[in-house]
């Protein structure tokens, strides 16, 4: 991150936190998120005790998030800072957490919620060398975007919650219960598309820009053929796109995911010459206006990309297995 911005956003939080402060009600708890998926978790969970504030809105590239004056006013005033961790939030999060004066929300400290932590990622490079990118060094940190990982950021907020406030530990409890009780609902429901998509003759397999799909997309089994982007946070070169269009020709690969944030000029370049479909998706909560939390996130994402591989409709819910007998 641009240190000016970081040395601008401390001289303005020394102007800003008294102002800020006088904000939010002084008996709930502070509790910041890196992503508003997390910020959603952490409503649900924490109720009427927590004031929730997320330091990304939902439409920004997390690897490198531009700072704003109330980010760094935040962090300073958390009780409990949550972040995604596997490196997502590394370029930027620890030198706001140092600057911020706030050793509550140290790494290690009851403070600090890191959800990557036992977490088994997918796509762990097998060459650790730093040539050519690194923004995923621990394996893809984008599992937010797994039908199967809500229970697994719901539990690490409760952790945190419970570990900075002990007092709530039993309304935390009941919230987290009544939270997991809809994600397994959900998580049925989710399977009918995997069903679907499996039951499917299509090709359904994809480039896609950079790697934000790729649980979602192993969930449903479509195969993520390769990437516009060369590695992960590198821009794509002239040879490579090339290489990408033509494996797509080669391959009828029919779909190009993309989102608000990638270089749209590379993506409607390589779908045009291979004529593939682009499909641009939110990755996070409040990404695009339908995506208000995270259920309605990942069922939006799952719509989407049955309609855009074409494939039926799912039968009403209730007719749980009509997806396998059709
Ligand atoms: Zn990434």
């Amino acid at each position: 991150m641009d240190s000016k911005l970081i040395t601008i956003a401390v001289i303005l939080f020394g102007m800003l936190g008294q102002a800020a402060f006088g904000l939010t009600s002084a008996d709930k708890l502070k509790v910041v998120t890196t992503v508003p998926d997390l910020a959603w978790f952490a409503s649900e969970i924490g109720g009427e005790q927590v004031d929730v504030t997320s330091l990304s809105k939902g439409r920004e590239n997390l690897h490198s998030l531009k700072v704003r004056p109330t980010t760094l006013v935040s962090i300073s005033k958390a009780d409990l800072l949550i972040e995604m961790g596997l490196s997502l939030e590394v370029t930027w999060l620890p030198e706001l957490v140092m600057a911020s004066r706030n050793r509550k929300v140290h790494v290690g400290q009851p403070g600090r919620v890191t959800c990557g932590d036992g977490w088994e990622a997918i796509d762990v490079p097998t060459d650790l060398s730093r040539e050519g990118g690194d923004l995923h060094p621990g394996g893809n940190p984008h599992f937010s975007l797994s039908p199967l990982a809500g229970t697994h950021m719901a539990d690490h907020v409760l952790r945190g919650l419970v570990a900075v406030a002990p007092d709530h530990e039993q309304k935390f409890r009941e919230r987290h219960k009544k939270l997991t009780e809809r994600l397994k609902k959900a998580e049925k429901r989710w399977k009918r598309y995997a069903a679907l998509f499996e039951q499917s003759k299509a090709k359904e397999m994809a480039v896609s820009y950079h790697a934000e799909f790729d649980y979602l997309l192993d969930f449903l089994g479509v195969g993520i053929e390769l990437y516009i982007e060369p590695k992960p946070g590198v821009p794509p070169t002239a040879g490579h796109l090339a290489k990408v269009i033509s494996h797509m020709r080669e391959n009828s690969v029919p779909m190009v995911l993309t989102t608000n944030w990638s270089n749209s000029k590379s993506v409607s370049m390589a779908a045009t010459r291979a004529g593939a479909k682009v499909s641009e998706l939110p990755t996070m909560v409040h990404g695009t206006p339908w995506a208000s939390d995270w259920i309605l996130l990942i069922d939006g994402l799952l719509e989407r990309l049955r309609i855009d591989y074409g494939l039926p409709e799912l039968e009403p819910e209730g007719a749980e297995n009509s997806v396998l007998i059709r």
